[in-house]
């Protein structure tokens, strides 16, 4: 079976365990953007989506090994998102 689309995280991006999580990853990469070093606009980017069988429904995003996460600049961000879909794992 195929997974739904991983739609937008909504509110929560506005959770205070995604943002913890999220400063954790920008600062292992030293707040900076992991492809062109920017610093502008930084964003957590997921390079896997995990979708729970079991729960029917997409991880929470703090809930990713960190190695799944990495720092993006905005442009950097988008500019990945039209040219890759972002794989989904099923579990
Ligand atoms: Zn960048
Ligand atoms: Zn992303």
């Amino acid at each position: 079976m195929d997974p739904p689309a991983h739609g937008s995280y909504g509110n929560l991006l506005f959770d205070p365990r995604w943002k913890a999580k999220r400063n954790e990853i920008i600062s292992r990469d030293k707040g900076c953007c992991v492809i062109c070093k920017g610093t502008d606009e930084i964003q957590v980017h997921h390079r896997q989506y995990q979708y729970v069988k079991a729960m029917k429904g997409f991880k929470v995003p703090w809930d990713y090994p960190d190695y799944l996460m990495i720092t993006l600049c905005k442009s950097c961000h988008q500019r990945g998102h039209s040219k890759f879909k972002v794989p989904v794992l099923i579990i």
